[in-house]
This record gives C-alpha cells, sequence and structure tokens, in this order.
C-alpha cells in the first residue's frame, strides 16, 4: 500500500492517511437527492471521487466506495407534486439520467448507490437508538435530534451553536426544544409516501438517512467521507451528531474531504440561485471527456469557475494539446501492435517513459493533487511532440513505452482510456495457455508445421516463449520495464 497524504477538514490539516482496517478503506460520499435534472457542480463531485477512489485503490487499498441517493426529501415530495407525478418514481427518473451522464463521464468506481427508502429499517433503528440513549426526542410523530446534548456540535465546521441560532423575527417550530434541533423522522401527511415506525407512519429527515446507510454498510467508524463543502453545515455536522451519538464512539470518519464549488456568474451553481447548466448540457457543450479533464485541471479544494463559453473551451484545447502526440502514437500502434519491428528508444528515454508513472502517483499522493499530475503530463507530452516525426521508425515494445504516462492517466483520471489500445492484459494469459497447451499437444504428435503457426501467432500477438528443457516459459514481450 502506497502512503499518501490527504486534507482533513476536520484537523484542519494535511495528514497522513491511516485506514482503520487496512488493506480495506470505507468511502461515502454525498449523492444526489434526484428531484430534478443534475447540474455541472453534481458532475464535479462525481468526477473528483472517482479519480480519488482509482488512485487509492491502484495504491493497493480495497476501497469499498458508496455513494448514497436521497430519493424521498421534502424538496422530491414537492417537485413530484407540482409535476404530479409520484416522489419515488420521479427520484428514480432523474437517477437513472444522472447514471447515463456519469459513465459517459468514465466514472466507473462507485461500488454501490444505495436508495435512501431501501434502508427505513436501519433509519428506525438508528433514530431508536438516540431516543434510547436520549439524544432525540418525540414530539407528535415527530423525532428531533437535541443539539445540546451532544457537546460536540460545531466542530468539524467550526460553529457555535449560539451563531446557529435564527433572529428573533423567524418562526421557530413550537415542537422543537431548541432552534437548532433538527428532524431525524418526520410524521406522515396526506399524500406522502410513508413507512410503520414506532412513532407511527412517517419517511426519514436528511441527514438520518446517511449514518443509517453508512452505518449499515461501512460501520460506525469509516475512513474517508466526501460531499460538497457547502455540505459541511448543518449536514455533516449532523451527521457526526447522529453517527457519534449513536455509536458512542468518536470520529465516525477519519477523513473528510470536502470539495470546492463550481462557481458560475460569481455564485456557487445551485439550482436555488438559479445559475445552473444542467450535467447533460455541459457533456453536450464540452464532449465529456474535455468535461471530465476540466473538473480534474483544478485542486479539487479550490472553487472552479465554470463558463460555457470559456472555461470549457479553454479546457477543449488543452485536452486536445496534451492529447494529440498519443492519439498519433495509438494510431502507430494500432497498426501492428506491440509485434511491430522497429527501433528501441535511446535508454534515457526508456527511463524516463518508465519512471513517469511512479512520478505522477507521487504528485496525487499529496493531497490529491490532480493539477500537478496534469502539468507533469503535459511536459510529457511535449517531449513526445519531438518524437512524433519518428513514430514510425520505432518498434511497437519502444512506442508503448512512450504511452506508460498516459495509460497512468486513463487508469487514475480516467482520460484518453484505452478501449482501442492493443496491450497486454491479464484476461488473455487464459487465451495464451490455451494456444500453448495446443501448440505442446501437436508437438507431442510431430505436426511442427502446426506448431510453428501457433507460435508465430503467439509472436503477432506480443508472446514471447522460451523453451526450456520440456518446459515451455511465456511473457508478453516488453512485460519487463513496461507495466
Ligand atoms: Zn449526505
Amino acid at each position: 500500500m502506497r502512503p499518501f497524504q490527504v486534507y482533513d477538514t476536520r484537523t484542519g490539516t494535511v495528514r497522513p492517511f491511516v485506514p482503520r482496517n487496512p488493506p480495506r478503506v470505507g468511502m461515502f460520499v454525498c449523492g444526489l437527492t434526484p428531484y430534478a435534472e443534475a447540474h455541472a457542480g453534481h458532475g464535479r463531485v462525481a468526477v473528483v471521487y472517482d479519480a480519488v477512489a482509482r488512485a487509492v485503490r491502484r495504491w493497493g487499498y480495497r476501497l469499498f466506495y458508496v455513494q448514497n441517493v436521497t430519493n424521498v426529501d421534502d424538496k422530491v415530495i414537492d417537485r413530484a407534486r407540482e409535476l404530479n407525478r409520484d416522489p419515488l418514481e420521479l427520484s428514480e427518473h432523474h437517477f437513472r439520467a444522472w447514471l447515463t451522464a456519469v459513465e459517459q463521464l468514465e466514472v466507473r468506481s462507485v461500488n454501490l448507490y444505495p436508495f435512501a427508502t431501501d434502508y427505513v429499517p436501519e433509519i428506525v433503528e438508528q433514530v431508536e437508538e438516540l431516543v434510547r440513549r436520549g439524544l432525540a426526542y418525540v414530539a407528535d410523530g415527530d423525532v428531533y435530534y437535541e443539539v445540546a446534548k451532544f457537546p460536540r456540535y460545531g466542530e468539524l465546521s467550526g460553529q457555535r451553536v449560539e451563531a446557529l441560532r435564527p433572529g428573533a423575527r423567524v418562526q421557530v417550530d413550537p415542537k422543537k426544544r431548541a432552534p437548532e434541533d433538527f428532524v431525524i423522522w418526520k410524521s406522515a401527511k396526506p399524500g406522502e409516501p410513508t413507512w410503520p415506525s414506532p412513532w407511527g407512519p412517517g419517511r426519514p429527515g436528511w441527514h438520518v438517512e446517511d449514518t443509517a446507510i453508512t452505518g449499515r454498510l461501512l460501520g460506525p467508524q469509516y475512513d474517508l467521507h466526501g460531499g460538497g463543502t457547502d455540505l459541511k453545515f448543518p449536514h455533516h455536522e449532523a451527521e457526526v451528531a447522529l453517527g457519534e451519538g449513536a455509536s458512542g464512539r468518536s470520529p465516525l470518519v477519519g477523513y473528510w474531504l470536502h470539495l470546492g464549488m463550481l462557481e458560475m456568474r460569481g455564485e456557487k451553481m445551485a439550482k436555488s440561485v438559479g445559475n445552473v447548466v444542467s450535467l447533460e448540457a455541459a457533456i453536450r457543450i464540452a464532449g465529456p471527456e474535455a468535461l471530465r479533464f476540466f473538473y480534474l485541471n483544478a485542486h479539487y479544494r479550490s472553487p472552479l469557475v465554470f463558463d460555457p463559453d470559456r472555461s470549457l473551451a479553454e479546457a477543449r484545447q488543452s485536452l486536445t494539446t496534451l492529447g494529440a502526440p498519443y492519439l498519433r502514437l495509438r494510431e502507430e500502434l494500432g497498426r501492428d501492435g506491440l509485434a511491430r519491428p522497429g527501433r528501441e528508444l535511446p535508454p534515457d528515454l526508456a527511463r524516463a517513459a518508465t519512471a513517469m508513472p511512479e512520478q505522477l502517483d507521487g504528485l496525487l499522493a499529496n493531497d490529491f493533487a490532480t493539477r500537478e499530475a496534469i502539468a507533469a503530463l503535459f511536459g510529457w507530452s511535449r517531449t513526445l511532440g519531438e518524437w512524433t516525426a519518428k513514430f514510425d521508425t520505432l518498434s511497437g515494445t519502444a512506442l508503448a513505452t512512450l504511452g506508460a504516462p498516459y495509460r497512468w492517466a486513463a487508469e487514475v483520471l480516467g482520460l484518453f482510456p484505452e478501449r482501442s489500445l492493443p496491450r497486454p492484459t491479464a484476461d488473455l494469459s487464459s487465451l495464451v495457455r490455451v494456444a500453448l497447451d495446443a501448440r505442446a499437444r501437436a508437438r507431442a504428435r510431430n505436426d511442427f508445421a502446426e506448431a510453428d503457426r501457433l507460435r508465430d501467432a503467439l509472436a503477432a500477438a506480443g508472446v514471447v516463449l522460451e523453451d526450456d528443457a520440456g518446459a515451455t516459459r511465456w511473457r508478453w514481450r516488453g512485460a519487463e520495464g513496461n507495466p
């Protein structure tokens, strides 16, 4: 497992990452409330944590990544009423559209998208536990969390409870003991989806969905929690109070990773602000690869200015520049694959190419500095640019070696996915063994023409054979210095 360090909001420091149960790592990211089309800000969340997950897995950790879906909520219910639709059907519809969009963005790392409504038993159980521990109270079919009973409230976001109290003019829910208390179970109103509970029919409050889901899937304490920085308060503060309150264990989360806001016209992109560009439209404008590049070509903690005419156009231009020599290389390699004959690389250049992935890992291991990694890739693309005119003289192995930094980018950043790139992969090994067995049988019956035919076919596929005293060993050509 490669060591790395990450900025943790709770402690306000960049700290070495130490998982609770290595090599396992549990990661939770606040997902969508799918009451309307997802916007470009949501796309940033999906892409950034996808890159985080890819990197952590590449570094040898067994990451389990959960992103919840808040499919029942005031917003969903209100919107469904406006449209005269069923709320759960409405959220299902928008969630499907979201999946289609993020798949176009090469988001591949989420293990599970749990729906809040599928975890009502866990939610009820957690609310019961909080009532039992005296941290929550029942008022007329509703259940509230009593913030005053949790002294650490405010520690994550650095807020003071007194500062959270609304002004005297604001109407406070008369059922609450204090204005900062928040609802964790809501009694049923006519026409809403409801579930049975010890407090009568009702539905979950927002914050408790997350902690009931993580409690179930990741345990009472887990490693990484992500989400937009706008969720720090009150949502994540509430998660800490709920999770730690229910389990009696602290901390709920080892490392809080908060993502900077996507800004448009000087404000965070949000439906409530009215400055949203739908994710689908952003993909259409930029192209999915350039949009992914745009999100990653910034530090994840920084705000990012979204401007369809400027920043997206610039991202497309930069990505084209970055990718041009590699696309040429792939074309050249695509013709004959790794078996193509030609010159090998000067040793210095081969070493530099082989060392690049490790350097890129090193950059990313410092709080997921994707922008620095992309800058280093630009440096490599300039080197590659100087060799483009000589690509046709190079061997397949030499070309593949030059492409190593881009293969790193495909694996970790999800840029330049290489579906079409001929490259030895582990799942072809079984086919190689089948061919080797056939060749051994041909030789045993003295059918040397057939044995040679199989050997040539394997060589053309990039397999090197070494016959050694009756046994045949094999390896992928270039497999030594060229992962
Ligand atoms: Zn959440």
